[in-house]
């Protein structure tokens, strides 16, 4: 099972706007580009919401059927491990094992010692094809990059194991993430990264490393864009020396996480992968539910009421809805609008100050970012919230489709 050159990470929370997103995907074929929808879902997003990986296959599935798409799509175990695996093996097609909470812990003495040996060959001088720094390759350093990340590997490779005892070999698609810490991995760690993945046997067709800089939900990039676009290239080019050596899948590229709404990257991430004819990955699922907020907010009435009722909800929950995304926002809680302010708000204006456009006048990211972590109360509303995206179906369809396709896609390849 291969995944195409281009594919996003596509999904929402309730299940309800796969043919939305779907569309906005299919837009991309008019100018050319095929782009491979992966529907993703991550194990915190179902215990939130109560939800199960039946739904989003079930969505995948229909709103395939519905549009008539004949080309790949998958469904995404998102960030999972070997304590929750179980549940989506059945479902999905594309395994993203998250070993972030493996980094730091220790390997063997033994396996460091081996990992050495087998990588004894690229010590002294080391350079990549395309990029200028020279790079020193010493025994310390790859006993340090061992001790980083060598254990984290070895539980990937476990679960890889795992699952491809379950579903057999070549018949999903395997990520590998560790984007949720606090470090980025430079290129040379992502290289000899690599050189484990491929001792471990996994067969990765992506890999998403932490990249330097701020990846909130929801928002903007907050960072050295320059930096960014000097670790983005070389991690490009250090792919395909990995490739080479490690006899690592062909088609194995970079996977950015928390990929929505990233705005001031799309161009720098466009560039480079048209400059070195080379594929991506892009997770952006998770501000769909964002879009519902705003087409209802637009609906007016009762819609309008329900948006008002769970920002209100949000602001007196503020720290058990903030605090499981502590590390991914970052919430100025005074520019928060007050209740009555909100209260006094037609539907333009709500869906304004929440609709990422950076420069408009009224758009406010950090209303934008306490929505965002606030679907869990749209969840708790049930049915009442379903009953209106229903309802709703079109204005709310509208506002999730534009957003993929021309807030991310145009941005991303400079339609
Ligand atoms: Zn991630």
């Amino acid at each position: 099972m291969q995944l195409g050159k281009y594919s996003f990470g596509i999904g929402d929370r309730f299940a309800m706007q796969g043919e939305a997103q779907l569309k906005g995907i299919m837009k991309t074929l008019e100018y050319g580009i095929e782009i491979h929808p992966v529907w993703n879902k991550s194990n915190r997003e179902h215990m939130t919401i109560h939800s199960e990986p039946l739904q989003t296959r079930q969505e995948a599935d229909e709103a395939v059927k519905a549009l008539g798409w004949s080309k790949p799509y998958f469904v995404d175990a998102d960030h999972i491990n070997m304590s929750n695996v179980g549940k989506f093996i059945d479902h999905c097609d594309f395994f993203t094992i998250d070993v972030a909470d493996f980094i730091g812990k220790k390997a063997t003495d033994e396996e460091i010692k081996q990992f050495v040996k087998n990588n004894e060959k690229f010590l002294g001088k080391f350079s990549i094809p395309g990029v200028e720094e020279q790079f020193e390759i010493t025994r310390k350093l790859l006993q340090e990059i061992a001790g980083k990340f060598l254990f984290a590997i070895k539980q990937a490779g476990t679960i890889y194991r795992h699952i491809e005892k379950k579903k057999g070999a070549g018949n999903f698609v395997t990520e590998v993430s560790m984007d949720e810490v606090a470090e980025a991995q430079s290129p040379i760690e992502m290289f000899f990264i690599l050189s484990m993945v491929a001792a471990e046997g996994i067969p990765a067709q992506t890999i998403a490393p932490k990249f330097t800089g701020r990846f909130n939900k929801g928002v903007d990039y907050v960072g050295d864009v320059s930096l960014f676009r000097k670790e983005f290239e070389q991690d490009l080019l250090v792919i395909d020396i990995a490739i080479t050596e490690f006899d690592l899948p062909k088609n194995l590229k970079l996977s950015v996480h928390s990929g929505s709404d990233k705005f001031s990257i799309y161009p720098i991430m466009g560039e480079l992968i048209k400059k070195y004819d080379k594929g991506i990955h892009v997770k952006t699922a998770g501000t769909t539910w964002l879009e519902e907020a705003i087409g209802l907010a637009m609906a007016g009435g009762e819609a309008l009421q329900m948006i008002k009722d769970i920002y209100k909800a949000g602001l007196n929950r503020y720290d058990e809805l903030a605090g499981p995304y502590a590390t991914v926002i970052d919430i100025d809680t005074s520019k928060l609008p007050t209740p009555s302010e909100v209260e006094s708000w037609d539907g333009e204006t709500l869906a304004n100050t929440l609709r990422h456009i950076p420069d408009h006048p009224q758009y406010n990211l950090h209303f934008r970012q306490l929505m965002h972590v606030s679907y869990k109360l749209a969840a708790e509303k049930g049915e009442t919230y379903i009953n209106l995206l229903r309802e709703h179906r079109d204005l709310v369809g509208r506002q999730v489709t534009e957003n993929i396709f021309d807030r991310h896609i145009k941005r991303l390849f400079a339609f």
